[in-house]
């Protein structure tokens, strides 16, 4: 609400310099409502609460490991076992008590003023990764999902992170066909719920050649969705495919 009186606001008194605005309505952080320092951020308590990935991972889908393998490009038992259709996976944050609050507020709450912020915690997360030149492309939504909830959440921050880091956006290359229940289940029930469940958007058909595809998406679950829409790109050509998502749940 602050957010759309401010937005509000600002049309309407255009060119009033912005630390005036800031007096008339000071930043308030975007998940407990406090003071904050800057707009569209979270106050330093809520950072607290979040924790980000940031030590030694697995080196295909990021999954943290407990201790530090010392070796460089160590991969997981999964992915050793069942070497994913992507080529890396990443995400900011281990999705917890303290990022699970802010992530449903932005998907489901109509808090589309989570985007920018959000989509500045994929831009971390995406050091090192390889993205130069890439076509950044969000999960989509059955369109009956989307009609409901008139916003797709993975493209908000898919846009966002596209527009910080200068790269392509194409919010419609791939076409979700089927409507599948929120992400429950294990990993076996989750591929197959999604077997089947995405397309590429024909109209785009030899335009993933040889391209590399930024896959975003909020959470990263079992990664049984990913795989379904990575499968779909790396069969029309694509040369790589990474994931980036804003959380990643870490219990197998
Ligand atoms: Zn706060
Ligand atoms: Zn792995």
């Amino acid at each position: 609400m602050r957010a759309m009186i401010k937005s509000n606001l600002k049309r309407h008194i255009g060119k009033w310099p912005a630390r005036l605005l800031d007096q008339l309505l000071p930043p308030r952080c975007l998940s407990c409502g406090v003071g904050a320092q800057d707009n569209g951020r979270i106050c330093s308590d809520c950072w607290k609460e979040l924790t980000f990935l940031q030590g030694s991972a697995c080196a295909c889908c990021g999954y943290p490991f407990d201790f530090d393998h010392g070796v460089a490009g160590s991969l997981c038992g999964q992915c050793l076992s069942h070497p994913p259709a992507f080529d890396r996976a990443r995400a900011a944050v281990r999705y917890d008590d303290g990022s699970r609050r802010m992530i449903i507020s932005f998907k489901h709450g109509d808090r589309t003023d989570y985007g920018d912020f959000f989509s500045q915690l994929l831009v971390q997360a995406s050091h090192g990764l390889g993205v130069a030149g890439a076509i950044v492309v969000p999960v989509p939504l059955h369109k009956k999902r989307l009609q409901k909830r008139r916003y797709n959440q993975a493209a908000l921050i898919a846009g966002a992170f596209a527009r910080k880091k200068a790269l392509d956006h194409c919010p419609d290359l791939l076409i979700r066909r089927k409507h599948t229940p929120p992400q429950e289940g294990n990993h076996s029930h989750r591929r197959r719920n999604v077997a089947g469940a995405f397309r590429l958007n024909p109209k785009y058909g030899g335009d993933v050649k040889d391209r590399t595809i930024v896959l975003i998406d909020d959470v990263y679950t079992t990664g049984a969705t990913v795989q379904a829409c990575a499968q779909i790109l790396k069969r029309a050509g694509a040369g790589a495919v990474h994931i980036l998502t804003i959380a990643r749940v870490c219990q197998r």
